[in-house]
Parts: C-alpha cells; sequence; structure tokens
C-alpha cells in the first residue's frame, strides 16, 4: 500500500510557518506585504481559485486586492493596470489569473509584470533563472511538488523523473526544477510514443495532462512515488489525471485528487509573495 503524499497537511503548515514571518517581517519593517491578483471575467473556475488565493492570504496576514475586469476588457487597458502596479510600492506581487480572454495576447501581459513582483515565476526572466538553476521565483506548482518530496524525503537526486505534460505552467518548470535537483528527467506529452513504457522507468512520475484517469497502473513501476497534478470535473467530482485506485497498489507514495498538489500551489504563492516582498523592502 502506497503513503499517501498529504498535500493538505503539509500546505498547511507551510501557510502558519508563513503567517509567523510574516508577523516578524511586519515588526521590522512596518510595511504589511501586498499581493495583487488581476481577474478577468467571470469564469467559476478562475473566481473558485481566486477565493482561495484571498482567503490564504487574509490567514496568512498577508494584504490582498483582487483587481476585477469584465471580459470585454482591452488588452491595452490591461497593460495598463500592470503598469501601474509595477510603479505602485505598496504592491510587492502581481498575479494574473490564467485564462485571459481570447482577444487578449496572454503572454504580453504577464511579459509586462515587473520579474521582481512575478509570484507566479512566469516572466521570461524567472524562467531564465529557473533555468540557470536559481529557482527562487519559480511557478507554483511545481515547487509545491518539489516540497512534498522534500517533506516526505524523496530523494530526487540520480532518479528517473517522468514528466507527462510539457505546458509552462506546470510540466517544463517541473521539469527544470527535477533537473536543477540532479534527477534524470524525460518530458511526455501528446505525441510521445510508447507512453506507458517511458512513464513505468520513472521513480517520480508527476502527470499534468488534464485528462481524468488517463494514467492506470500499467503506466507505474512499482514503488514509485506518484505525483498526480490533473483537475477535470467529472460527474460534478474532481477527478486526478491518475487512476487513484487501481494505481494505489502499486505505487509507493501517491497525492490524492484532492488534497495533494492544490493545497500546496496556494501555499507556495503565499512564499513567492514573500520572496518578492523581502527583495522589493531589502528584509
Ligand atoms: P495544458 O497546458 O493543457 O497542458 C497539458 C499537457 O498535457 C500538454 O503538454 C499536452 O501535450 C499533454 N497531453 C495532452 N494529452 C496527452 C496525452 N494523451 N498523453 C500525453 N500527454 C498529453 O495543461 P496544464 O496547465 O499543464 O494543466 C494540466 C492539468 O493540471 C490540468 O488538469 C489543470 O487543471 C491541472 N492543474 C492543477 C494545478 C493544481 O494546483 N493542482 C495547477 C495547474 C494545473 P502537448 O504539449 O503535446 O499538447
Amino acid at each position: 500500500m502506497a503513503t499517501l503524499l498529504d498535500g493538505k497537511t503539509l500546505a498547511k503548515n507551510v501557510r502558519s510557518e508563513v503567517k509567523e514571518r510574516v508577523m516578524t517581517l511586519m515588526e521590522k519593517h512596518d510595511v504589511q506585504p501586498h499581493l495583487t491578483v488581476v481577474l478577468v471575467g467571470g469564469d467559476p473556475a478562475s473566481q473558485t481559485y481566486v477565493r482561495g488565493k484571498e482567503r490564504a492570504c487574509k490567514n496568512a496576514h498577508i494584504k490582498s486586492t483582487v483587481i476585477r475586469k469584465d471580459n470585454d476588457v482591452s488588452e491595452d487597458e490591461l497593460l495598463g493596470i500592470i503598469d501601474d502596479l509595477n510603479e505602485d510600492d505598496s504592491v510587492h506581487g502581481i498575479l494574473v489569473q490564467l485564462p485571459l480572454p481570447d482577444h487578449i495576447n496572454e503572454e504580453r501581459v504577464i511579459e509586462r509584470i515587473s520579474p521582481k513582483k512575478d509570484v507566479d515565476g512566469f516572466t521570461a526572466i524567472n524562467v531564465a533563472h529557473l533555468m540557470a538553476g536559481d529557482d527562487t521565483l519559480a511557478p507554483c506548482t511545481p515547487k509545491g511538488i518539489i516540497r512534498i518530496l522534500d517533506a516526505y524525503d524523496i530523494d530526487i537526486e540520480g532518479k528517473e523523473c517522468v514528466v507527462i505534460g510539457r505546458s509552462q505552467i506546470v510540466g517544463k518548470p517541473m521539469a527544470h526544477l527535477l533537473l536543477n535537483r540532479n534527477g534524470t528527467v524525460t518530458v511526455c506529452h501528446s505525441r510521445t510514443k510508447q507512453i506507458e513504457q517511458v512513464a513505468k522507468r520513472a521513480d517520480i512520475l508527476v502527470v499534468a495532462v488534464g485528462r481524468a484517469h488517463m494514467v492506470d497502473e500499467s503506466f507505474v513501476k512499482p514503488g514509485a512515488a506518484v505525483i498526480d497534478v490533473g483537475i477535470s470535473k467529472v460527474d460534478g467530482k474532481l477527478r486526478g489525471d491518475v487512476a487513484f485506485d487501481e494505481v494505489e497498489p502499486v505505487a509507493g507514495y501517491i497525492t490524492p485528487v484532492p488534497g495533494g498538489v492544490g493545497p500546496m500551489t496556494i501555499a507556495t504563492l503565499l512564499e513567492n509573495t514573500i520572496t518578492c516582498y523581502k527583495r522589493i523592502v531589502g528584509a
């Protein structure tokens, strides 16, 4: 039976550590860390994620502001908002909730964020830092996954690591973070041939595709650590990319969905906000 990687409890611990750090920093610098989220349109999933981020900030004594714009906001207006936030000394972190509507060039908007306030680690400069091995502002989901592996003493160095999915948000930064920790990394995607065999090499298997229960036991080497990033809604229920009931008896470690990777994403966002704050106030 696999050990359950309990991201929910770990995230709770990280959030209370962040809260303590915030109290200490505020005593010393008399400035409250401040994260601003820009939310465009009424996508229910985005609204839920943003509410979760607001709640987590509040509990950690981080000020959070949400700038809400209608779906028909122009790209120029959005870029102007980012410019103002970049200039505003009271704002330490900026996050643009994705996806943006089709008429807006996401890349241009993200690139407008000052790299020092880029809590998601999506700007080209922060991506370059990650590739160079400096991962302080790495994207929250993959960084949270590394925290889970570390918390359960799952060694990365020299291990076969397979990442399924190559998005800018999860798959690619995940591969770099594992490589930075001396894993031997393979990235799979929709054109990968014989994907089960490739996945089965993995000591650490990270799945970030978005296809419910795509990974069954035929993908998993006995004893592997299986990290399920996927979130799909099927019949009103959240499902991961991993068929938990089939994989759990084979794996050595496994994250549940929900309660695995998701909570650590938000906890890592708080940590990245503190990193930005410390750089800006010179702490
Ligand atoms: P994405 O941008 O849609 O990327 C999906 C990736 O999966 C692509 O690289 C795609 O390959 C690959 N893929 C698609 N079908 C495949 C197949 N049959 N076999 C192998 N690879 C396949 O998605 P994402 O933003 O990375 O998100 C992935 C999932 O994680 C989603 O369910 C999302 O909701 C979830 N997520 C969860 C969290 C969290 O905090 N828990 C955070 C972010 C995302 P190509 O590149 O070849 O198209």
